[in-house]
């Protein structure tokens, strides 16, 4: 093990290196006796461990430790420190140090075994630093592959589908008993695929594409969505009312994906004439848009479940759908840095949130950084 000692008394040296060697390790040690001499060596030399006098002259421990932090994250530290300097101990664990040790209680057991943990646990975290990274890029491949499977896969499915349509048109009256019943199986089985590869490409696309972020006016955005959603709305005789609705930070066409989603939901899940309000009030200094229905409401044990890929509370007959909406709408809140939630009891309605950064004044608002 190569052991850096970075301390500037020659007798806590020589102690360091006697009490290690007496517990009979492999140990190669490297001396330094001030900040700069220690960095160098840690640089220069494949360290395993660093022991790191908090006294230095000029820098002291803890600079070295942030320096060190900053460059790699992960360094296999253990601090040492002297009487009454719980305080150093404390911020050099917070700072990234694996351990400290007061010297008055040094033994040749307790360095060891130090030793030995800083190593280990600096290993496993920056093994699992590393699997992060990899998993992170698989995710990313996957997304991008899914992305690319549904975009090509959506036109020759559109064409399935209009050409079954076409044939049920012009031979349909011809057709009879088991061939009657397949081609409509046909038809419904491509109508369904389609709608699951076109829903599977939104959510890819959330995931995919980088958003473009401005001020949007949510009250001019719930107008286009209730003009969209007009056939729907005038089917169901719903009542959708709102709060004065504010400008917000984020990316238009995401958030009007949102909120459609949401309103079409509440009107979807209820079996009697849909009530829906869309409050707006401030949390923690953002923005909670709540869009809340009198209908069937949903047991709390489901409220987690419910924003998952393709999790379904109903059969496609009772309610139509795929359960792709809630997910693609927490993809959406997470892309703007925000939270999203449901409050809500079987029979009660249901009042589903989501938070969003407040849009600053034209002066003070920055470019803001896309999340997810
Ligand atoms: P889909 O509507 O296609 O099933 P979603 O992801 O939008 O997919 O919703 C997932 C499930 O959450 C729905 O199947 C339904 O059971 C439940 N759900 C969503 N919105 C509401 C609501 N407003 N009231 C009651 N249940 C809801």
């Amino acid at each position: 093990m190569h052991v850096l000692i970075i301390d500037d008394t020659q007798a806590d040296h020589d102690l360091t290196v006697e009490y290690l060697k007496e517990t009979g390790g492999d140990y190669e040690f490297y001396h330094a006796y001030n900040a700069e001499q220690g960095l160098k060596l840690y640089h220069q030399h494949p360290i395993d461990c660093v022991l790191l006098d908090y006294h230095l002259p000029g820098r002291d421990g803890l600079e070295i430790l942030g320096q060190l932090v900053q460059e790699e994250k992960v360094v296999p530290v253990i601090m040492m420190t002297g009487e009454g300097n719980e305080y150093v101990a404390v911020t050099a664990m917070k700072l990234g140090s694996q351990d400290y040790i007061p010297k008055r209680i040094l033994t040749p057991g307790a360095l060891k075994r130090a030793v030995e943990r800083a190593i280990e646990r600096s290993g496993m975290i920056k093994r699992m630093e590393k699997y992060r990274a990899e998993l992170e890029t698989s995710n990313h491949d996957l997304e991008q592959f899914a992305h690319i499977v549904a975009h090509d896969l959506k036109s020759p499915l559109r064409a399935v589908t209009q050409h079954l349509m076409l044939i049920r048109e012009r031979e349909g009256d011809k057709l009879e008993g088991q061939s009657a019943r397949s081609l409509e199986f046909a038809v419904e089985g491509a109508t369904r695929m389609r709608l699951l590869i076109e829903a599977l490409f939104e959510y890819a696309q959330v995931g995919f594409s980088e958003p473009v972020f401005t001020r949007v006016s949510l009250e001019t955005l719930l107008e286009q969505n209730l003009h969209d959603l007009g056939p729907l709305i005038e089917e169901r005789h719903a009542r959708i009312t709102h709060d004065s609705l504010p400008e917000v930070y984020g990316d238009a066409v995401l958030l009007a994906q949102l909120l459609q989603n949401l309103i079409a939901n509440a009107i979807k899940y209820c079996k009697e004439t849909p009530e829906i309000h869309i409050s707006a009030t401030q949390e923690d200094g953002a923005w909670r848009i709540g869009v809340k229905d009198n209908g069937i409401g949903i047991a709390p044990s489901q409220h987690r479940q419910i924003f998952g890929i393709f999790r379904r509370l109903h059969q496609a007959d009772e309610y139509p759908g795929i359960g792709l909406g809630l997910a693609i709408c927490e993809r959406i809140v997470k892309r703007h840095n925000g939270k999203i939630g449901v409050e809500s009891e079987p029979g009660k309605g249901a009042l589903f949130y989501f938070t969003l950064p407040i849009a600053q004044s034209e002066s003070e608002s920055e470019p803001m950084r896309a999340y997810g």
